[in-house]
Formats: structure tokens, C-alpha cells, sequence
């Protein structure tokens, strides 16, 4: 069995070949993709498959939303531990202002904010600007 696969029955979705492409596809990008990314790398891109694919990726705690603070809608691979149930995905997110890619700062965390008494807390995100890895070292 591949880790694909076996991210799929870890999440109990059937395994399809359309699901497994997805999941290779984030697994080879190493950053966020937006739906678009995602349609333009499919060998046989159908987009309500895909939408319903990350709907259910998504609710099954495959990948989450990669806030990055543009307007595109992105989505990473999720840390092993989230679930239908509960996303644990707490950490930064990088935006590169070069090349535009969002990255998850996996072992980055978004600090706990302690809010005044009333107030509860639903959910934060932490976007990080500048310029990533690979941009840095072209431009140097
Ligand atoms: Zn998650
Ligand atoms: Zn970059
Ligand atoms: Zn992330």
C-alpha cells in the first residue's frame, strides 16, 4: 500500500485513482495549491470532481486551508493527527512575495491569545510575509 493510500483508508474514504492524483499532487508540490493549481496538474482534470474531492478532503482532515491573506483560495496536506472530528493545523503560514507559493511553517505555532473575559475564541491564523527558500537563493 502507498502513503497515499493509506492516507485514505486512515480517513475512511474509498480509494480512487482521481483521489490518490490529489494527494500525490500536494504531496510533490511541497506548498499550498489552489483549486486552479490543482486542475492544470490532473492528467484528467474534472473540476466538480475536485471540488467535491477537497470538500471531503477537507472535512475528513486530509488538508486544510492555507490562509495566506490573497485572495486565492489554498489548500495544504494536513498534519497526521487531524480527523474528521478536529483540525489541529495551528501553525504559520508563509507567503512569498516572489513566487507567490504559501508554505506550511509545520513546527511554527500560532500563539495562544488570551482573550477579554466575553469574548470566545473560534479560530486564528498567522500569515508570515517574505521571500521563501528557493527565491532567496536565486536572487542572492
Ligand atoms: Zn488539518
Ligand atoms: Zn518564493
Ligand atoms: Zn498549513
Amino acid at each position: 500500500m502507498t502513503s497515499s493510500e493509506k492516507i485514505l483508508k486512515q480517513h475512511n474514504l474509498r480509494i480512487t485513482q482521481f483521489r490518490l492524483d490529489v494527494i500525490s499532487i500536494f504531496n510533490n508540490a511541497g506548498h499550498a495549491l489552489s483549486a486552479a493549481d490543482l486542475e492544470s496538474r490532473l492528467s484528467d482534470p474534472d473540476r466538480i470532481t475536485l471540488y467535491r474531492t477537497l470538500k471531503s478532503f477537507e472535512d475528513k482532515g486530509i488538508i486544510h486551508k492555507a490562509v495566506d491573506g490573497t485572495q486565492t483560495q489554498k489548500f495544504a496536506l494536513c498534519e497526521s493527527d487531524c480527523n474528521e472530528h478536529h483540525h489541529h493545523d495551528e501553525h504559520v503560514h508563509f507567503h512569498c512575495r516572489l513566487c507567490e507559493n504559501t508554505f506550511c511553517m509545520d513546527h511554527v505555532y500560532v500563539p495562544k491569545v488570551v482573550l477579554p473575559h466575553g469574548f470566545t475564541f473560534k479560530d486564528s491564523s498567522m500569515i508570515v510575509n517574505g521571500i521563501c527558500e528557493k527565491c532567496g537563493v536565486t536572487t542572492l
